[in-house]
């Protein structure tokens, strides 16, 4: 296995957001395409954002580069009901895209949820 000095704070960096999602089954990237449209990697079928069904967020932070904050989003593909999760740029690093897509899916807006396994309602 890698390396095990890293800081405390390691378990909220992307890599383990993913990880611990992937062990949830949120294993299929979300691509964003720009104008709010989204593509599923499972069943390569294009929807508007605000059709996916978001399970949660969660806002992961790199204080040494802001440019590489990103906020994670994971819910169920529309069209086929896989696992999906995507992954956008926060603040200085969303692009016009990721900004779209943000706006338009149905993300609990007032914050991040907690964590991965965490329903919303
Ligand atoms: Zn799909």
């Amino acid at each position: 296995m890698g390396v095990t000095n890293e800081p405390a704070d390691d378990a909220s960096t992307l890599v383990e957001v993913l990880r611990q999602l992937s062990d949830e089954g949120y294993r299929h990237e979300l691509i964003a395409l720009g104008d709010s449209d989204v593509r599923c990697a499972v069943c390569d079928e294009q929807f508007g954002a605000d059709e996916v069904t978001v399970d949660g967020s969660r806002h992961v932070e790199v204080a040494s580069d802001p440019d590489e904050s990103s906020t994670v989003i994971w819910g169920t593909c529309p069209n086929c009901g896989q696992r999906v999760v995507s992954v956008l740029g926060y603040g200085s690093a969303a692009s016009p895209t990721d900004q779209t897509t943000f706006d338009r899916l149905d993300v609990d807006h007032s914050g991040d949820t907690a964590e991965p396994n965490n329903k919303r309602n």
